[in-house]
C-alpha cells in the first residue's frame, strides 16, 4: 500500500515554539497527520499523509456512543548528534494490537504503521525539538467510525497518528510526587479492559483523580477492585516499591496496563544483578514497610516521564514519607541510565533504539 501524501500549503503551516523550555505537554501538534481508513470488506485503505486538522466524523460513529476507541503513546527523541530516533516502538504497536483483539477492533499490519510513522516524523522533523529531556510525542489512535446506533462490533474505523513536541516532564529536576492510595473507586476488574489502552479506562479513573487533586494528590494509587488490598498502578504509570533490596511491580494479571517502561526498567535491574519480584503486593505491606523504614523507594515508571519518584504515600488519611521525600538512588539510577540510552548519550546494549532520520 502506498501513502498518499499532500503537503501542507506554504500558508498552512504553524508557527513552531519559540522556546523549548516554554513547551508542556499535548498541546501542540505538528503540521501534518497520518490516516487511514478500515472498512469490513476491503480491510485497511486509503493510507494518507495530510496537513494537520479536524476529523470529519458522523454523529452517529460508534465510537462516540459504544466506545470503541484505542490509542498508544510514544515519543521520538533527537539525538545530542541531531539525529532523530524511536525508543522501542514496535512493542507500541504489538500492545495496540492486542488492545485491538480485546475491543473487537482491526488489527494493524505493524511494519506498515511503522514506516507510515517514520514518513510522517521525517515530513514533520523540524518539530522534534532540541534541548535535552524535550521529545516528539506520537499518539496512535483507533475509532469505530461506522454511523450506526445499537450496541454491536463496528464494520467501519479510522486509525490517525498525530505528533506534537512536548517539554521535559520536570522543569525543575525530578520531583517526587505525592500519591494518594485511593480505597473507595477502582480503576479495572479482573475480566474488564484495565489491560487495554482504551479511552473507557481514563475516563472511569476523572472522578478519582479529580477528588485527590482538590486533596492535594498529583496520583491515585489504584487497589485492586475486588480486595481493595492490593497495589496495581497509579494514573498512566506502573508502579515499583524497593522494600529492603527487592524491587517489586504488581504482575500483569489483567487489570493492570503492560507498561513498555515496566518492562525496561525490569529488564535492565534485573541485569544490574538486583532481586526482582513480579509480585502480588498488599498496601498494607507498604505501609509496614514505610513505617519500619525498609520502603527504601517507590517510583512511577511509563513513556511521558519515564521514572517519576514518589516522596509522599497518603493511606486511610495517613501520610507516608517515602526515600525522605527525595528522588531515590534506584530512581535516579534508572532514569540516567534510560534516558541516557533515548538520546544517545549511552550505548544502548539492548537493541532498543531505533535511528530514523
Ligand atoms: C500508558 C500507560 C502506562 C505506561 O505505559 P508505557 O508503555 O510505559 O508508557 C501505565 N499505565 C497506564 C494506565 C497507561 O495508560
Amino acid at each position: 500500500m502506498e501513502i498518499k501524501i499532500t503537503q501542507a500549503a506554504a500558508d498552512q503551516l504553524k508557527p513552531k515554539p519559540s522556546d523549548d523550555s516554554s513547551l508542556a505537554f499535548g498541546n501542540i501538534f505538528s503540521d501534518h497527520m497520518f490516516l487511514m481508513d478500515f472498512e469490513r470488506a476491503r480491510g485497511w485503505i486509503n493510507p494518507r499523509i495530510i496537513p494537520y486538522g479536524p476529523l470529519a466524523v458522523d454523529p452517529a460513529a460508534m465510537a462516540l456512543h459504544y466506545g470503541q476507541e484505542i490509542f498508544e503513546g510514544l515519543k521520538a527523541y533527537r539525538r545530542t548528534d541531531g539525529g532523530i530516533c524511536l525508543f522501542r516502538a514496535e512493542e507500541n504497536f504489538k500492545r495496540m494490537n492486542r488492545s485491538a483483539k480485546r475491543l473487537c477492533m482491526p488489527e494493524l499490519d505493524i511494519p506498515f504503521v511503522m514506516e507510515a510513522m517514520k514518513e510522517l516524523i521525517r515530513i514533520d522533523r523540524e518539530w522534534v525539538p532540541h534541548s535535552h529531556g524535550t521529545s516528539l510525542y506520537i499518539r496512535p489512535t483507533m475509532l469505530a467510525t461506522e454511523p450506526h446506533l445499537g450496541v454491536r462490533v463496528a464494520d467501519e474505523y479510522l486509525f490517525f497518528i498525530i505528533i506534537g513536541p512536548v517539554g521535559a516532564y520536570y522543569k525543575e529536576g525530578l520531583n517526587p510526587v505525592k500519591i494518594y492510595v485511593e480505597d473507595n473507586y477502582i480503576r479495572a476488574a479482573q475480566g474488564g479492559v484495565g489491560e487495554a489502552k482504551t479511552a473507557a479506562n481514563y475516563a472511569a479513573s476523572l472522578l478519582a483523580g479529580e477528588e485527590a487533586k482538590k486533596k492535594g494528590f498529583s496520583q491515585v494509587l489504584w487497589l485492586d477492585a475486588k480486595e481493595r488490598r492490593y497495589v496495581e498502578e497509579v494514573g498512566t504509570m506502573n508502579m515499583f516499591f524497593v522494600i529492603e533490596d527487592e524491587v517489586i511491580t504488581a504482575p500483569l494479571t489483567g487489570t493492570i496496563l503492560p507498561g513498555i517502561t515496566r518492562d525496561s526498567v525490569l529488564r535492565i535491574v534485573k541485569d544490574w544483578g538486583l532481586k526482582v519480584s513480579e509480585r502480588s503486593l498488599t498496601i498494607d505491606e507498604v505501609i509496614q514497610a514505610a513505617q519500619d523504614g525498609r520502603l527504601k523507594e517507590a517510583f512511577g515508571t511509563g513513556t511521558a516521564a519515564v521514572i517519576s519518584p514518589v516522596g509522599q504515600i497518603t493511606y486511610q488519611g495517613e501520610d507516608h514519607i517515602v526515600a525522605g521525600g527525595k528522588m531515590g538512588e534506584l530512581s535516579q539510577r534508572l532514569y540516567d541510565f534510560i534516558v541516557g540510552i533515548q538520546y544517545g548519550d549511552r550505548e544502548d546494549p539492548y537493541g532498543w533504539v531505533e535511528r530514523i532520520d
